[in-house]
């Protein structure tokens, strides 16, 4: 067992493991000691002194992010004195900042702006003109603005410790101190740099793709999971007028650390695509045409309980657990039969070394994990095509649970007794199928993904769904239940409770289990597939 020490921080007594930082002791009762170049993922230089906090018995203030809890110390992080000394710090900070809030993107969510709120001088005392470096593009996404730089190092520290690759620097010296490039590319060819803008305290490293998009205080954060590879990154979905505006990692020491890849960064646009599958049509005989979905569900089943043949699927790994588990439960009632699945790969893995956690996987499809786990076999090329002739051609039922890969601009070239679609956008399925289907996309419903390594991990809606969209588990389990094949569902919980009591993989997991963290699937269920 650890060995513990106890200490008192602000009149609380805390106890903490032998060699916490008091920073992060601090946190344990409630206190953010301000800091800027400490950051839990990367080394602690103690250089930007901003942590200072009184310990006492101590000759001078200490910086809170290298010094350790040491048995009865008492330490004061909010005393007058531990603040006139930040105070002080503050005040060199703004001798050369522009002050340029206003048109900062960092506006509202920066770390000098709320520091000096909360405890700096009200009134600024230089009379000299300020020091100017401009604006710089330092490749890649991101774009520097010098004059707002504190000088953490946050950036040089991600690049030497995390990318490892050592793309950036401090030049000059005293005053003239700034961030720089070693070469032409500058962070061009990297596969993480995105994360140094996050890590940025201020707003001198900015996102060229977010550049003046929105300001922070518009935004609303919903916690979800990166679709682009397997790895299963845990992001918030960061939007604004029901369009998502950029990704941001979301903390998950299981999965992602604090950080993500660019690929998966940038891969959002697709999700505020405006050619929508917007509400059921049915195709051929009647009734046809657009409907609700009442009527649309109804000849659904009419029209399947006039086919013999037999029932196949083709589901997507795109879509949640719930929703693949609800399908698999519509075909076991309509007599039982293959379903398969399509999910392209990438050529290499992105790694980085030293973090065997993180890795931009070959799957790039968020649930495969899932599929697998359900049964479903993997069919078709590692770019997702092909591999459908023996589910698409023959005279019973085919449902495609379409995928968000926007992927069939090919003819999809089914011949089917009955081609019922589900999908969220357009597509050569959508054009061909008897019926058709609108259904959300991960974003504008709750649920879950089962990542590369089994692990469970739950995602929220952060957009409205368009016209009569609908989750693909609540339509699907409409129609089993129709049929009598498990009972009415009418939440996503209620969904995975659903799949839990089928599926040997998921037996005894709940939401609540799986919380915002995550939990890994019954490892003794082998997987279908690959
Ligand atoms: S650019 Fe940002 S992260 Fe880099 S040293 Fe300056 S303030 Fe720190
Ligand atoms: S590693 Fe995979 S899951 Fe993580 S951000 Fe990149 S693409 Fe997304």
């Amino acid at each position: 067992m650890a060995e513990m020490v106890t200490l008192t921080i602000d009149g609380k007594e805390v106890s903490v493991r032998k060699g916490t930082t008091i920073l992060e002791a601090a946190k344990q009762v409630g206190e953010e000691v301000p800091h800027y170049c400490y950051h839990p993922g990367l080394s602690s230089p103690a250089m930007c002194r901003m942590c200072l906090v009184e310990v006492e018995g101590a000759p001078k203030p200490m910086p809170g992010c290298v010094t350790t809890v040491a048995e009865g110390q008492v330490v004061n992080t909010q005393s007058g004195e531990a603040r006139h000394h930040r105070q002080g710090v503050l005040e060199f900070y703004l001798v050369n900042h522009p002050l340029d809030c206003p048109i900062c993107d960092m506006s509202g969510e920066c770390y000098l702006q709320d520091y000096v709120h909360a405890e700096g001088r009200k009134h600024g005392r230089g009379r000299e003109p300020k020091r100017v470096f401009g604006r710089d593009d330092f490749g890649g996404d991101v774009l520097f603005y010098g004059d707002r730089c504190v000088m953490c190092t946050r950036c040089v520290r991600f690049m030497s410790e995390v990318e490892q690759d050592h793309r950036l620097t401090v030049v000059e010296r005293g005053n003239r101190s700034v961030i720089d490039t070693f070469f032409d590319e500058g962070l061009d060819g990297t596969h993480f740099h995105g994360n140094v803008v996050d890590i940025c305290p201020v707003g001198a490293l900015v996102s060229k793709d977010f550049l003046h998009k929105a300001r922070a205080w518009d935004l609303t954060h919903t916690p979800s999971i990166c679709t682009s590879c397997s790895q299963g990154c845990n992001i918030d979905h960061h939007t604004r007028d029901n369009l998502v505006q950029r990704l941001k990692p979301r903390e998950n020491l299981d999965v992602n650390g604090w950080w993500i890849c660019d690929y998966g960064r940038h891969n959002y646009e697709w999700m505020n695509h405006g050619d929508r599958l917007e509400a059921p049509l049915v195709r051929g005989g009647e009734p046809s045409g657009a409907m609700g979905w009442g009527d649309a569900l109804r000849t659904l089943l009419e029209r399947a309980a006039d086919k013999k043949g037999s029932v196949k699927a083709v589901a997507s790994p795109f879509a949640s657990n719930e929703s693949l588990g609800a399908l698999k439960r519509l075909v076991d009632a309509l007599g039982g039969g293959d379903i398969v699945y399509r999910s392209p790969r990438a050529e290499d893995e992105v790694t980085l070394e030293g973090f065997p956690t993180l890795v931009r996987r070959k799957d790039l499809s968020p649930n495969t994990g899932g599929a697998g786990r359900l049964g479903m076999k993997r069919v078709g090329d590692d770019e997702g095509h092909g591999g459908l002739e023996n589910v698409a051609n023959h005279d019973g039922v085919l449902i495609v649970l379409g995928d968000g890969l926007l992927d069939q601009a090919e003819a999809f070239g089914a011949d089917a007794g009955l081609f019922v679609y589900l999908g969220t956008h357009g597509s050569a399925a959508a054009a061909e199928a008897d019926i058709v289907l609108p259904i959300t996309s991960h974003a504008e419903m709750e649920g879950t993904f089962t990542n590369y390594e089994g692990r469970v991990q739950r995602f929220w809606p952060s957009l409205d769904a368009p016209g009569m969209a609908r989750p693909a588990w609540l339509v699907l389990g409409a129609l089993a239940a129709e049929l009598g094949r498990g009972s009415v569902v009418k939440t996503a919980a209620e969904a995975f409770a659903a799949l839990a009591a089928e599926a040997p993989a998921f037996s005894g997991m709940t939401y609540d289990d799986i919380g915002t963290r995550g939990a890994v699937v019954n490892e003794s269920v082998s997987l279908t597939g690959d």
